[in-house]
């Protein structure tokens, strides 16, 4: 522990961490020693690890990186971080994450972008997003692991980009409570580690049933490191051909080939597979997303939390204006906007309830291939990382980063992004390889022949 809070310290140039809690770590050891000590020795007992700041931790700073929730201490712990410390683990500090988890490079966050530790040449790169802090964090050395939430891609697509081990299990395993909720029928917590294994030590830690949230479900919680066997022996992989993009890389074409042949060597079978309606995946994302995060977000009103705005002479909602005026960034107020457009009178049923039809035919797709295979391979991003600024005052460029990763977040499916090769400028690439609701294990089984 000791030896990561000076870790967290050099590596403050990544601006992974935006508030530190070595105290808390250090006693934290201390209880985790005394546990080792009783013999109760648990996967995360004094493990040292980075907490995403939408996670709610008692008495320590939880903003989801937003100004609105300014100087926000929540009474209360997230169950997901709750069963961390149960098993010993050990906090070094809240992590830099774009704004209420809306964006794909952490240029969105209220404490300013994170620097990806690995570079292009002389040239930055972003670290991917939303949970950019965690991968940074993991990538660097300066955390063995990181609690991350993954809406649309945010823990799979920054691992890609880092060289990071990315996992986000069923909508359903770990509990929400106590997380900023930005799109809460696709928000599901997971985990960035730097190895598969620590990766599955770490997510039977965070899994679980919660009463105190309704969509997590009373499945138990198998052994994820017991499914790291090595053996996929005439297994199944589909090849979903809708995700032969044009005009992708040829470097991420080729990795997804070596990837390919991985799994034959290990004596896997492959079998091509149609998701027909991937196409419609990131329209109806970005319709379904915006719309709950507007309901979600109506709650930042300067009343209950964080920040409040008054105006000179003004009433209640001059407050409630001015308050949300400065609280929100930019991407925040634009998919406030889309969300309650799309919900308001007139435009549900073209945009909302089309939508919520186009993500069932999504879920479809998805439930006829797993008739016919266990786990699914593709590209986790159509790209490496890209440079600060490149893509940022073009939302749609930014969206299309998701390509490959929300139609499985609308499934509600376990995923992915295994660390496997570097481009030519050097810059990490990685795989998702996907699975059938509730078999994460078979996620990891595939993931941990990868690596
Ligand atoms: N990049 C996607 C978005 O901006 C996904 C974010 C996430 O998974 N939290 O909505």
């Amino acid at each position: 522990t000791e030896a990561h809070i000076a870790s967290v310290e050099a590596a403050d140039a990544l601006n992974a961490y935006i508030a530190k809690t070595p105290e808390l770590a250090l006693e934290q050891a201390d209880k985790a020693d005394a546990k080792i000590g009783a013999g109760e020795q648990k996967g995360m007992t004094g493990i040292p690890v980075g907490i995403k700041d939408l996670f709610a931790t008692k008495g320590v700073h939880t903003q989801a990186c937003s100004h609105i929730l300014d100087g926000f201490k929540p009474e209360y712990e997230s169950t997901v971080t709750q069963n961390l410390w149960d098993d010993g683990a050990v906090m070094l500090g809240k992590l830099n994450m774009d704004e209420f988890a809306m964006g794909s490079s952490n240029e969105t966050s209220f404490y300013g972008p994170v620097k990806n530790p690995w570079r292009r040449g002389d040239t930055d790169t972003v670290p991917g997003g939303s949970s950019g802090g965690s991968v940074a964090s993991v990538a660097g050395f300066a955390a063995m692991g990181a609690t991350a939430s993954d809406t649309g891609g945010s823990i799979r697509q920054p691992a890609s980009f880092t060289g990071t081990f990315g996992f986000k299990p069923t909508y359903g395993r770990c509990s929400r409570y106590g997380m900023v909720a930005f799109a809460s029928s696709l928000d599901q917590a997971g985990t960035i580690t730097r190895t598969v294994r620590d990766g599955a030590i770490m997510m039977e830690s965070i899994s679980g049933f919660d009463t105190k949230d309704s969509t997590s479900v009373d499945i138990p919680v198998p052994n994820f490191e017991a499914a790291l066997t090595g053996d996929i022996r005439g297994m199944k992989i589909g090849i979903p051909q809708e995700y032969h993009l044009a005009g992708m890389p040829g470097e991420i074409e080729a990795l997804w080939h070596q990837g390919i042949e991985w799994m034959k060597a290990a004596g896997a079978e492959i079998v091509d597979i149609n998701l027909p309606h991937t196409k419609y995946a990131l329209p109806t994302y970005y319709i379904v997303a915006p719309a709950e995060a507007s309901s979600n977000l109506a709650r930042y009103d300067g009343v209950r939390y964080g920040l409040r705005e008054t105006v000179e002479g003004g009433g209640l909602v001059d407050m409630y204006e001015a308050t949300r005026a400065a609280g929100f960034g930019d991407e925040v107020k634009r998919r406030i906007m889309i969300g309650t457009y799309v919900l308001s009178a007139g435009y549900y049923d073209a945009y909302y309830l089309k939508a919520q039809k186009v993500r069932q035919l999504i879920a479809n797709d998805f439930k006829m291939a797993f008739e016919k295979v266990d786990a699914i391979l593709t590209p986790t991003a159509p790209s490496a990382a890209f440079a600060p600024g490149e893509k940022s005052d073009d939302p749609i460029a930014m969206y299309l980063n998701d390509v490959f990763t929300v139609p499985a977040s609308l499934a509600g499916l376990p995923g992915s992004s295994v660390p496997v090769g570097l481009d030519a400028n050097g810059l990490p690439l990685g795989l998702q390889i996907l699975g059938k609701p509730w078999d994460e294990e078979t996620v990891f089984k595939v993931s941990g022949v990868m690596e």
